[in-house]
């Protein structure tokens, strides 16, 4: 059996190296040493996940390890903030290497992807949960705030919406008999929807191009309703959207009007950004779009007017009932 301070060493130590200017000390002793650049702000998030609360008991432990970092390096794009490193504390059943091995892997890989790196963090027996405390740079006065929408800017979303929780009805057996493109558990387009929910891409490069062009930015974890919503209620103001310009995820484009508009509005598990942008910044957009290489479409504009407001292809009212994920008020 795997001592806490060996699991440790092999799991989550890697050599230092000396290449990265801000890391002055990692893993190992009472504190890890950052040093940001001078008159940088450090952007810092956490995020928990809680085995049978955000995944699934038997999830692939390389898939899980992606996730769990993607999701804290998608704040840091929401912030349009640099990622420079994270700590990483494990609550765990029994030191498996056979689950620690590709968990580390797969943490580790996308760590590397990004330049950030592990320095440190805590190991305890428990009922698996994994949180991670993101720390990022950014500049005084360039981080993308949730309360820095203006009316008449536009709103955009990147990537595709809805294929993760496409993937969701599937594993829980929703939708039955509605369904197109051949989603049974296994089938080819189930685990590209699949990919989608287990190993979401954080939208680092288009966050950092972004910044002194879009005004408000969010990630997209809940569903988009109710993320916008936090933008709208933050910055005091509306918004209307065309439902029917939402990007819908690959798989999701085959699926019915009913099911594609639910799940690109509130579907979840997305970690695409959405953000605003001045109307005069639409070619700024579209060209750091083209930089960060990730694809944008414009779906909707912020409103002096409280409320969200829903149009349909022929710019109809739609009076949708949505509900976006929230912990505590869904069993
Ligand atoms: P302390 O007793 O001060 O809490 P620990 O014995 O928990 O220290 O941890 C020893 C060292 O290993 C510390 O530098 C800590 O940051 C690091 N560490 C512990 N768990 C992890 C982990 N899961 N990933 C990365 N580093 C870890
Ligand atoms: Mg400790």
């Amino acid at each position: 059996m795997l001592s806490e301070f060996d699991l440790i060493s092999r799991y989550f130590t890697r050599p230092a190296r000396s290449n990265i200017a801000h890391i002055a000390l990692g893993v190992g002793d009472d504190c890890a040493l950052l040093t940001p650049t001078a008159g940088m702000q450090l952007a810092i998030s956490t995020d928990m996940l809680v085995e049978g609360r955000h995944f699934f008991p038997d999830t692939d432990a390389f898939a899980l390890g992606h996730k769990c970092l993607a999701v804290n390096l998608s704040d840091l794009a929401a912030m349009g903030a640099r990622p420079l490193a994270f700590t990483l504390a494990l609550a765990l059943p029994a030191a498996r290497e056979e689950w620690l091995a590709p968990f580390s892997s797969g943490l580790l890989a996308l760590a590397d992807a990004h330049h950030c790196e592990l320095i440190g963090g805590d190991t305890t027996k428990g009922p698996l949960n994994i949180c991670i405390t993101v720390f990022g740079e950014t500049a005084p006065g360039q981080a993308l705030r949730r309360d820095a929408a203006q009316a008449g800017d536009d709103i955009w979303v990147s990537g595709t919406l809805g294929d993760a929780r496409l993937a969701l009805a599937v594993y829980r057996n929703e939708l039955a008999g509605q369904l197109n493109a051949d989603l049974q558990l296994g089938s080819e387009n189930f685990l590209l929807a699949a990919a989608r929910m287990h190993q979401p891409t954080p939208r680092v490069a288009l966050g950092l191009t972004l910044r002194g062009i879009a005004r408000a930015a969010i990630d997209i974890s809940d569903g988009l309703v109710g993320d916008l919503g936090h933008i709208l209620a933050r910055s005091g103001v509306g918004a209307t959207l065309a439902v029917d310009s939402l990007p819908a995820g690959t798989i999701l484009s085959q699926q019915n009007l009913d099911i594609r508009r639910h799940f690109t509005l509130a579907g979840g598990d997305d970690y695409e950004l959405c953000f605003t942008a001045a109307a005069s910044q639409r070619d700024a957009v579209l060209a750091a779009a083209q930089t960060s290489a990730t694809a944008v479409t414009r779906i909707g504009c912020i409103d002096a007017a409280q409320g969200l407001r829903l149009l349909d292809a022929h710019n109809a009212p739609l009076n949708l009932q949505l509900s976006s994920f929230d912990h505590f008020h869904t069993s």
